[in-house]
């Protein structure tokens, strides 16, 4: 179940615990590219539009890169936007977008997820491709790139997929890359969900900082995007807080540890206390429902402990809840913040930090994650038409 690089996954798809690692080119690096960005840090990649016509350069799958240019370039005349799509995959939906030029999210496609092993992941992201381009008026091969985010252990070089437990995919590697490949004829770039929807929480909050996302779902884990580029770590385990011990007395975890924070504050810590999901104990709680209240309190006690965590170890201008517990929305953000007030009431030091003031989350169906991995793909196709980098 578990490597030497990330715990296993055993949440829904918003909510991975696994190890970040993303392919392609562009804002995502390997583990010696890291090494090399730590010694001399680059500039985030550009992003620029790909200015392509449908049917100018997208039937046969190939970009168009003549018709490169910024969006306020001219575009105006050439009403036709590139569009490049991100799927989202999780352990029980899949959540498919297109973006345009400008990023504007202009189709949007939601579909069970076959979990039934490689051939029904491989199916699922074909089908969310199909449909998510109907949207729009084209065929998969009108996409001019795709970015795919994945629950699980991502293979940098090709996207290949281990250890995604809530798909059925264990030790052998499903390769991602080829299939979708032949299915738009143009680049693919496959990531860690978790890492994606912080690239898709920083695109939706227009951070040039840092922006921290913490996916709270079956699992815990966190994102983070520096300047508009993922930070995964050394070696991709960057987030992983999901598997640190705080509760010496509690739940034997997964990963084999005990006590780990997703075994307090996560939807399955909620799912084994509460007869519901976290919106109706969050109801119930404000309600005055006493059981409620103190699983709630004691929930986003925990969830303030991540906070604080997070903003003491990387400074994020903000921290974005994300996942499938935080579909519960604003009472969720409320709660979080209480907690974190509660515990800058006792230190001086701990109020000047503004940690309540950070904690955000993104609109009810902004679909972070899909527009992250939509976000990814642009940015590759950025990256190969700067430097004409083969594509992966
Ligand atoms: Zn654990």
């Amino acid at each position: 179940m578990f490597d030497q690089v990330g715990a296993e996954d055993d949440s829904d798809g918003l909510s991975v615990v696994d190890v970040p690692l993303v392919t392609g080119p562009s804002n995502f690096h390997t583990t010696a590219q890291r090494a090399a960005s730590r010694r001399q840090r680059p500039a985030p990649p550009p992003v620029r539009p790909i200015v392509t016509a449908l049917g100018d350069g997208h039937g046969d799958g190939h970009v168009d890169r003549g018709d490169m240019g910024s969006a306020s370039a001219g575009t105006s005349e050439r009403p036709v936007p590139p569009l490049v799509a991100g799927v989202d995959v999780g352990g029980t939906k899949t959540l498919a977008v297109v973006i345009d030029a400008r990023g504007e999210d202009v189709a949007q496609v939601r579909l069970a997820t076959d979990t039934s092993g490689p051939r029904g992941l491989i199916a699922t992201i074909s089908e969310a491709l199909v449909e998510v381009a109907e949207g729009v008026g084209v065929t998969p091969d009108g996409l001019a790139a795709v970015g795919i985010g994945v629950p699980g252990l991502v293979d940098p070089r090709d996207g290949g997929l281990r250890h995604a437990v809530n798909l059925d995919i264990g030790d052998t590697t499903v390769s991602l890359h080829d299939p979708v490949r032949r299915l738009i004829g143009g680049p693919v770039t496959v990531g860690n969900d978790v890492n994606l929807a912080a690239l898709g929480a920083a695109e939706h909050f227009g951070r040039e900082g840092i922006v921290a996302y913490l996916s709270v779902g079956t699992g815990l884990a966190a994102g983070f995007v520096v300047d508009g580029t993922v930070f995964a770590g050394a070696h991709g385990v960057a987030g992983e807080i999901g598997h640190l011990p705080v509760d010496p007395y509690g739940a034997i975890c997964e990963c084999g540890q005990t006590g780990c924070l997703e075994t307090v504050a996560s939807g399955a810590a909620i799912a084994r206390r509460w007869p519901g999901d976290a919106g109706s104990l969050l109801a119930a709680a404000t309600a005055g429902d006493r059981d409620a209240m103190t699983i709630r309190d004691e929930v986003c006690g925990y969830l303030a402990w991540a906070v604080a965590l997070i903003a003491q170890t990387v400074d994020p201008d903000v921290v974005v809840l994300g996942g499938g517990v935080a579909e519960a929305g604003q009472p969720l953000v409320e709660a979080v913040r209480a907690a974190l007030t509660r515990r800058a009431a006792a230190s001086p030091f701990v109020a000047s930090l503004g940690l309540a003031e950070r904690v955000t989350i993104g609109p009810p169906g902004a679909a972070l994650g899909a527009v992250g991995a939509a976000r990814a793909a642009r940015d590759l196709l950025a990256i190969e038409g700067d430097h004409d980098a083969p594509r992966t």
